[in-house]
């Protein structure tokens, strides 16, 4: 009999189910997408009831799809949108309220009543979190749902309350056991995890009011956290067997799990992921600290960044400055533009995020000459994507002193040759780009795949195909280009 992996991928967007094989290749895979619930006042909110009816139909479709018999599924991993947040009742299993997604602001006012109640409060925050107080994290977002919802309130009143990531809300409802826990890289994206040591901080529980007994239990992401039959699809229940963040869960599927090791996903905007190893690394140049995961008994760190206009300028030079029709016609555009243009493109369209964090930056072109025309200002927009990929990438070289010789990369924007070859280029790195869009799915499925002795510690990396780009250009133009760039985003800052 064969044996597979099922891994379910619940993000923002929708929820997939991928199929993999013992040898570690990608099956079959379907998705299925959810409401948007976006309110008048900008809060957005995902139907927790909705997302797992589509887990279950996913699920089943999936292996439908591959054609397998549900006996040789050996068990299942799942991989999961961070930060987004939902309140049920452990007794009946329900929501209390929509899950609050991580793009939702609606605990700013918590925040800032926190820091202006507290000055030091943010300095602790981040001295426990890894992570600047935000409401961008699930701890705001479940301090709003306390003080908001009396179901909520109620709940916790009486000790049923759970407050759990999506993680931990997939697993209670599919698991025969009810199992109420969740790993260190869901946790530790909540802000309420103390990343020195991997426990759920009291004290920050305490600082945002959320009750700590309503919190899921912590395991470690390769745990046997229970068994479904995912509706009855599988005779003998399955074992769900490997959790993790989408992030990491990207950062396992490239193999990035040497320390040093660096993925960027490139998407409409950008997630830049380093293994920093099993000692805590605190970042001075702008960088998010959390942990990786705890799998085969080790804890593991990463450092990470965050950029929010990446892909999204390829969409904007599309469907608002109408510079080209399609994505795909950035790269002939910046092949045809004089190489010696000196206009850049600073996309701060909503402020700079990691390593600057600036609020206030707008976006600029800059250095415009009588050589630049059209395909000179797409080749701008297009290489302000690696511009700033690439500070990401030296802001971890400054924090950890390792040298990041590789960057493993996915998603849209790495269909352009041009983009990739500038890329190795300026930022001095070997650009691999994987041929396997589902790095996160993969990423679970190894976990829980590795834990149920399916995989050894190669097998799923080793599938991966990868086309490689190295760095071709002269160290003094390099200078020359970056020194152009840090000046344009010093103007971009200059408000
Ligand atoms: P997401 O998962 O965030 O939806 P994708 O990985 O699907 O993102 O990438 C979509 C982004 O990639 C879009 O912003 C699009 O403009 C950009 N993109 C797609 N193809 C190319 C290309 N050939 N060159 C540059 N950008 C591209």
């Amino acid at each position: 009999m064969m044996r597979y992996v099922l891994s379910i991928d619940q993000s923002t967007q929708g929820t997939k189910a991928v199929l993999f094989s013992a040898d570690g290749r990608l099956v079959a895979k379907t998705a299925r997408p959810h409401r948007q619930i976006i309110h008048d006042n900008g809060f957005v909110e995902h139907d927790g009831e909705e997302i797992l009816a589509n887990v279950l139909a996913v699920i089943r479709e999936v292996v439908e799809l591959a054609g397998v018999e549900p006996e040789e599924v050996a068990c299942l991993g799942i991989s999961n949108q961070r930060e987004t947040c939902i309140a049920w009742d452990r007794r009946t299993g329900l929501p209390l309220y929509n899950a609050i997604v991580w793009q939702c602001s609606r605990a700013k006012d918590i925040c800032a009543q926190m820091e202006a109640d507290d000055p030091h409060i943010a300095q602790r925050v981040l001295e426990l979190s890894g992570m600047n107080l935000s409401p961008y994290f699930s701890a705001g977002k479940m301090a709003w749902l306390v003080r908001n919802v009396p179901a909520v309130a109620d709940a916790a009143e009486r000790g049923t309350l759970a407050l759990g990531t999506m993680d931990s809300w997939v697993l209670f409802a599919l698991s025969e056991e009810h199992a109420f826990a969740t790993e260190p890289s869901n946790a530790s994206r909540t802000q309420l995890l103390d990343i020195t040591t991997g426990a759920w901080s009291e004290e920050l529980c305490a600082a945002f009011g959320v009750p700590m007994d309503a919190l899921a239990t912590l395991m470690p992401s390769d745990a046997t956290f229970g068994h479904t039959t995912a509706g009855g699809l599988f005779a003998q229940p399955i074992p769900i067997c490997g959790m993790l963040g989408d992030s990491q869960a990207a950062l396992m599927g490239q193999g990035c799990v040497q320390p040093g090791q660096v993925k960027a996903t490139y998407g409409t905007g950008s997630s830049i992921m380093m293994q920093a190893g099993s000692d805590l690394v605190r970042s001075k140049n702008g960088l998010v600290t959390s942990l990786g995961w705890e799998f085969c008994g080790q804890r593991s760190y990463v450092l990470e960044g965050n950029i929010n206009y990446t892909g999204a300028v390829v969409s904007w030079m599309k469907d608002d400055a109408r510079l080209i029709y399609d994505p795909g016609d950035a790269e002939a555009c910046a092949r045809r533009a004089n190489p010696a243009d000196r206009a850049y493109f600073v996309p701060a369209f909503t402020g700079l995020g990691a390593p600057y964090w600036d609020d206030e930056a707008t976006a600029i072109l800059t250095g415009v000459t009588r050589t630049t025309g059209h395909d000179e200002i797409v080749k701008a927009g297009l290489e302000s994507i690696a511009y700033q990929i690439g500070d990401v990438v030296d802001a971890m070289r400054a924090d950890t002193g390792l040298d990041v010789s590789e960057l493993r990369v996915d998603g849209g924007p790495t269909a352009n040759g041009y983009l990739m070859q500038f890329q190795s280029d300026v930022t001095r790195v070997g650009v691999s780009v994987s041929s396997v869009a589902e790095l996160s799915a993969a990423g679970a499925a190894y976990v829980a795949g590795h834990a149920a002795g399916v995989y050894d510690d190669n097998a799923i990396f080793n599938q991966i195909e990868r086309r490689t780009f190295t760095p071709q250009m002269e160290d003094v133009r390099r200078e020359v280009l970056l020194s152009g760039w840090k000046a344009a985003v010093a103007q971009a800052m200059c408000h």
